[in-house]
């Protein structure tokens, strides 16, 4: 789950992290205000999105006084924001960040992710910060600098102390560091965080610290834990698709294909992609029903595939274990009949009563493909989908 800057900040906070002053704000007309409260000085006008690049996009914009606020304000709000991360379409922004425009003398870059390779946290720093960092990694990755963190004895201060001497920080500026450092790593674990980026991370003219941008996403499976770090969910953020996905418990993400498919188990679903892949064409999501679905979800993972407007043919593939084959092909042919289709269906399916299973899709008098193997559905499912 992603959050939004002014959010994660604010956990930061109370983290002791030092980040700037500021507020959302909900509507262009209460950035004035804001403004003033903050002193009446410059302040930083933010769009509010699940998304970086931000400042490139247009979405970041300096007003030196309220009334530049107000009008920076009017021009953000309710923009369609595009950046290298939101895709084409960009995104409606509806939330702003007001907050205190601070002198920057160095722009740098901080990141905790979970290395699963190493197993550990790993904490990334380099001197190219306020740039896209993927581009670092690709051309100048000596430029970053990394520290992997042994969960049994925690961050230790040689290894912040380390970093700092790597981003060429001096003086009061490493104790500073290394406080940071730490704040923001019991954050990343009191968080169940997956990511927390700082990019920028600057040093002020005079020679504060402070997280001048934030990331955060957290891991879905221990949101359990944090009921308070649920309420920040954004839907308006997320595809809509998704968020109707995952009222029914289906494991549903979207992709940029044309081949819609419907598969029960991860594993299988990661499989049929791939073969998908092998056989020329390219899925328009990933889609797990899960291992005991029953007809309501097969009804309603087919609505999510047959609501995706990319999607020009769908393969069902399906190993009936728990979910016998019967049971979805009833799923199908009632979804079907209630939804109509706009495609052609490829259906592989193996496993009890699967010859059940064909039997009604035979007798369903729909016009359905089927296949004896995952290959040959992958093949005919490509070739339906032009
Ligand atoms: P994004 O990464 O989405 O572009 P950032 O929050 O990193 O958004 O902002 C982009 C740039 O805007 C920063 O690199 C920094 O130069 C400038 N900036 C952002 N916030 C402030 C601020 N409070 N004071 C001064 N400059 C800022
Ligand atoms: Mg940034």
């Amino acid at each position: 789950m992603k959050i939004h800057e002014y959010q994660a900040k604010h956990i930061l906070a109370t983290y002791g992290v030092p980040v700037p002053q500021g507020e959302a704000v909900f509507a262009a007309a209460d950035a004035r205000a804001v403004a003033e409260r903050l002193g009446g000085g410059t302040v930083v006008v933010k769009a509010q999105i699940h998304a970086g690049g931000r400042g490139k996009g247009g979405g970041v914009k300096l007003a030196s006084n309220p009334g530049d606020a107000d009008t920076l304000a009017n021009q953000i709000y309710g923009m369609t924001l595009v950046t290298h991360q939101t895709g084409p379409e960009g995104r409606t922004v509806s939330r702003l960040l007001i907050e205190q425009g601070l002198p920057i003398a160095r722009e740098l870059y901080l990141g905790i992710v979970i290395d699963r390779a190493a197993g550990r946290p790993v904490i990334m720093a380099s001197q190219d910060g306020g740039m896209e960092i993927e581009a670092v990694a690709e051309k100048t990755p000596e430029r970053i600098f990394k520290e992997y963190v042994n969960p049994a004895t925690g961050l230790i201060p040689f290894q912040t102390r380390k970093l700092a001497f790597a981003l060429g920080l001096e003086g009061d500026q490493i104790g500073r560091f290394g406080k940071m450092v730490t704040s923001l790593y019991n954050a990343f674990l009191g968080t169940d965080a997956s990511l927390l980026e700082i990019n920028p991370l600057i040093v002020t003219k005079t020679g504060d610290l402070f997280a001048l941008d934030a990331k955060m996403t957290f891991d879905d499976s221990a949101l359990g834990r944090h009921p308070e770090l649920k309420e920040l969910r954004d839907l308006e953020e997320e595809d809509p698709l998704e968020v109707e996905a995952s009222k029914f418990s289906l494991n549903y993400i979207r992709l940029e294909g044309t081949i819609g498919c419907m598969v029960n188990g991860a594993g299988l679903a990661m499989a049929t992609m791939d073969i998908i892949k092998l056989a020329g064409g390219s899925p328009a999501n990933f889609l797990d029903v899960g291992g005991g679905a029953n007809k309501e979800q097969i009804r309603n993972a087919f609505k999510i595939l047959m609501s995706d407007k990319n999607v020009r043919a769908v393969l069902i593939n399906i190993f009936g274990g728990i979910l016998r084959c019967d049971i979805l092909a009833a799923g199908v042919i009632a979804a079907v009949q209630e939804l109509g289709v706009r495609v052609p269906i490829v259906i592989r399916m193996e496993g009890t009563n699967v010859e059940e299973g064909k039997r009604l899709l035979a007798e369903s008098g729909l016009n359905f493909a089927t296949a004896n193997s995952m290959g040959e559905a992958a093949r005919q499912v490509v070739d339906l989908a032009g």
